[in-house]
């Protein structure tokens, strides 16, 4: 070690003697150009040294890499100080693959000055490296103000709401105010056309914007116009209702038997008593005596009503928006193909026909096509809007129908920080 620091001084003192010497000889000759009698030697200045570029690298986190592993891989060590450092905000040790870590440093230098991770979409974890680190979060500032939206669907409206600044949980949200009307998978056409009012929050720093609580909702699509408005009850209740005040749920029976008992519940890993093996069971079991009356929990189409292999005497409803239901090892079947069928409207009796120990009634509700508790999804029970609220209902109807009706541009009605 000692031995190349010599050599390495040796070298350096070399160098800086070859300089010297080199600068002589130039002065000397511009010095015997310019003046022939002056003898004072002219050093120039060296150039500036060239400013300190902020440099900001993007690590893309892959999958399996912790976070030991990648500052390992950027020669930072103290994990744990880091670790701990961050722990008040977010824990690091739980970074997911796909997103980023971002480090910073100087260029003319070889230690990192910090680290950040976006935690969501507006909060960022920030740790400032060195002996010491330190945390903090950088949240976004919003400013909220009243808006009105207008969404014209040419694509999907995945695309097109998005193109109109709201994200992914916004559209879902849209999409569940008129869940009970509209099947958006299915039903929604191509040049259907939304008007929101809503509140719009916009980060202070120009970046993004997200939708607050929405206030009302007009729909045009397929010759059809839904209007909901969003409207809080004097006992804190809140829903969605109609221009006239209906309210926009259309609430399903809790149960398709008057009286009943649950013998099976809903369990995607139950083990089967008769075929003796784990088999997910997708529904509900109601024990009833034989030829008990099976009502259809909602209004809707008669989809299938026949055999079917181990569900025995079985029948398929498809109701309003998203939602099935299905009714097995039925006695006796009361219902056609295509027929319409009301809310309560006795569809078929209790059986045991198809894979059955016994007379039962086994209940599938599906949303989307894929099977859901049916004693667990959230089951609306708002009841129209009662005659003492519609006074004041009204008056928040009259205060966002102009603006659905015209479509203006963002109106700005109230301006305050949250
Ligand atoms: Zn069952």
């Amino acid at each position: 070690m000692n031995r190349i620091r010599l050599i390495f001084a040796s070298v350096l003192a070399l160098c800086v003697m070859v300089l010297i010497i080199s600068i002589k000889d130039r002065a000397n000759a511009r010095s015997s150009t310019s003046s022939a009698t002056s003898h004072t030697v002219v050093v120039e200045a060296p150039p500036p040294e060239p400013e300190p570029v902020l440099l900001s690298i993007d690590h893309k986190i892959k999958k399996g890499q912790t976070l030991g592993t990648i500052l390992q891989s950027y020669k930072i060590s103290n994990t744990s100080g880091i670790v701990t450092a961050a722990q008040a905000y977010f824990d690091l040790t739980k970074i997911q693959a796909g997103k980023s870590l971002t480090f910073t440093k100087f260029d003319n230098e070889v230690d990192y000055l910090s680290l950040s991770y976006a935690i969501d979409e507006d909060r960022k974890l920030v740790v400032e490296l060195g002996e010491t680190p330190t945390a903090r979060l950088d949240e976004a500032v919003f400013v909220k103000s009243l808006v009105t939206i207008q969404i014209h669907v040419t694509r999907t409206l995945w695309q097109d709401a998005t193109e109109e600044g709201l994200r992914p949980g916004d559209i879902a949200r849209l999409a569940n105010i008129f869940q009970w009307e509209v099947d958006f998978a299915r039903e929604l056409q191509h040049g259907a056309r939304f008007m929101l009012v809503a509140d719009q929050h916009v980060r202070e720093d120009g970046g993004s914007k997200k939708l607050g609580d929405i206030h009302a909702v007009k729909l045009e699509n397929a010759g059809k116009t839904h209007t909901a408005i969003h409207y809080v009850q004097k006992n804190g209740e809140e829903g969605w209702f109609s221009a006239e005040g209906a309210a926009s749920k259309r609430p399903f029976l809790r149960s398709p038997l008057k009286f009943s008992r649950v013998t099976s519940r809903f369990n995607r890993k139950r083990y089967h008593p008769v075929l003796k093996k784990t088999r997910p069971h997708l529904g509900v079991d109601y024990g009833a005596s034989r030829g008990t009356p099976i009502r259809t929990i909602g209004a809707g189409v008669v989809k299938f009503a026949g055999r079917k292999g181990g569900y025995g005497n079985f029948i398929t409803i498809d109701h309003s928006g998203p939602y099935v239901t299905q009714y097995a090892h039925l006695h006796k079947i009361k219902v056609r193909k295509g027929q319409r069928v009301k809310q309560g409207q006795i569809i078929g009796t209790v059986g045991s026909t198809g894979m059955s120990t016994g007379p039962h009634l086994h209940f599938e509700f599906l949303v989307r096509g894929r099977h859901v508790d049916p004693t667990k999804v959230d089951v609306p029970t708002v009841e129209p809007l009662p005659k003492s609220e519609r006074t004041a209902f009204f008056a928040v109807r009259d205060q966002w129908l102009p603006m659905l009706e015209q479509g203006k541009d963002p109106v700005v009605a109230e301006v305050d920080t949250e």
